[in-house]
């Protein structure tokens, strides 16, 4: 991942100042204060997640840094105390990401968000969406400028065969006439499979019809933007809508995952779209003793010890759902064979008795109990059976598996 980000600054407090705001976000910031410096660093760093440039530097007045960065292919953001049309026009035209105004903190505090969006835009995938070559070609650009990686469609059928295919695909930029199928059904049938968050929509149009906003919007689009649009406008709304995704999975994440091990949590195992098939077996497992592994090498220790098991656990299980379901105690779901899944299981009790848990200058041995259950009418049901057979295993002595 990029990471590296290039300073062009002459006035050292305004440059110590951006320094300052860039590394404490965890960039690596590569400073100069002019063209001849910069210069030397370009030709030894040619990989920069983008370069911040002082328009008007002491041996380059009239913004040539921004010339001599964008020939080397590097993403642009202009910092300016001017504020004239032409020039913003002029700036833009040429292909910087963005400029900002240096005279106001509002404006300087855009620069930090502005950053961490190019860094998390390599994570999207834009399918644009539209029967004009040149606007597809033009918006793709914009995109691909500030590192989104993009695929197209000429139209809705065309589109919704695409997204079948490319789970990569993030988010849609959509117009609305075109032949076979329009935006607005697209986007209709679009929601049938995926919601606001797991897919954003943005609809485009350059139609004179000014209810075509309520209709992108209740058919389920995020946002929606007349054409033609400006470059600025495109990546306010474009930023908006992956803020909001990115800001809804954390949300997601948060809820759903254990924070201590990074495994899911007992509300995302309940609440699976997977109503269960005869296919699904759960195992309940519990840490032997835990209590004497935190009495002993008190709570860190036990701590250590759930994640390396954790750990373990997606080792086994990497295809599977695999759940923290409260304090030492876990939930696997796995479909398939109830054989492949008992022996599987097994193995992992081996591993987990075999390997010694490194905390601080100790080794910390632990083993687990087992109870397994093939599907059974409910979830709940199917759990409460496993976690009888964990019960057994305690009886007759820990560190084993009871399958039946
Ligand atoms: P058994 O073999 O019968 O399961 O005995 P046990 O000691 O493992 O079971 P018990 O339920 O008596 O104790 C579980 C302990 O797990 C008690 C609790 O303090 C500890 N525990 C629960 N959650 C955490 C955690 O997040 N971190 C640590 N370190 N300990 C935890
Ligand atoms: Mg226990
Ligand atoms: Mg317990």
């Amino acid at each position: 991942m990029k990471n590296k980000v290039l300073v062009v600054e002459d006035s050292r407090a305004f440059r110590n100042y951006l320094e300052q705001l860039l590394s404490q976000a965890g960039y690596e910031v590569l400073s100069a204060e002019n063209i001849a410096q910069a210069k030397q660093i370009l030709a030894h760093q040619p990989d920069l997640l983008c370069a911040v440039l002082d328009y008007c530097l002491p041996d380059g007045q009239d913004g040539e840094i921004i010339e001599l960065v964008l020939k080397a292919q590097h993403k642009v953001i202009v910092l300016t105390a001017m504020f004239q049309d032409e020039l913003r026009e002029s700036m833009l035209a040429k292909g910087v990401v963005d400029y900002l105004l240096k005279n106001s903190m509002a404006s300087v505090s855009y620069l930090l968000p502005l950053i961490k969006r190019l860094t998390n835009n390599h994570q999207h995938k834009c399918l644009v969406v539209d029967d004009s070559s040149t606007v597809r070609n033009h918006v793709v650009q914009l995109l691909e400028h500030q590192y989104i990686r993009t695929t197209q469609a000429t139209n809705g059928a065309e589109a919704l065969a695409i997204l079948q295919q490319d789970p990569e695909i993030t988010f849609v930029i959509t117009d609305h006439d075109m032949p076979e199928k329009d935006g607005i059904s697209m986007i209709q049938e679009i929601r049938q499979s995926w919601d606001k968050n797991s897919l954003a929509v943005l609809g485009v149009s350059g139609s004179d019809d000014h209810s075509l906003t309520a209709q992108f919007l209740k058919a389920g689009a995020n946002d929606f933007l007349y054409k033609p649009f400006n470059q600025e406008e495109f990546y306010c709304r474009v930023h908006q809508v992956l803020d909001m995704k990115e800001a809804n999975n954390e949300l997601y994440r948060m809820a759903n995952q254990d924070s201590l091990t990074g495994l899911w949590n007992r509300r995302f195992l309940f609440n699976q779209a997977c109503g269960g098939c005869d296919k699904r077996n759960i195992a309940m497992l519990d840490i032997d003793h835990f209590k004497k592994v935190n009495d002993t090498y008190g709570h860190d220790g036990g701590d250590a010890a759930l994640v390396t098991l954790a750990n373990i656990l997606k080792i086994y299980f990497p295809e599977d759902v695999v759940a923290r379901f409260g304090g030492e105690e876990f939930c696997i779901q796995a479909c398939g064979t109830f054989t492949d899944f008992s022996t599987r299981l097994e193995k992992m009790r081996q591993r987990v008795e075999s390997t010694p848990i490194h905390y601080n200058d100790t080794q910390i041995n632990i083993t687990v109990s087992i109870g397994v259950a093939s599907a059974q009418n409910t979830l709940d049901s199917q759990i409460k059976l496993a976690d009888d057979r964990l019960y057994l295993a305690k009886e007759h002595g820990r560190n084993m598996l009871i399958c039946r």
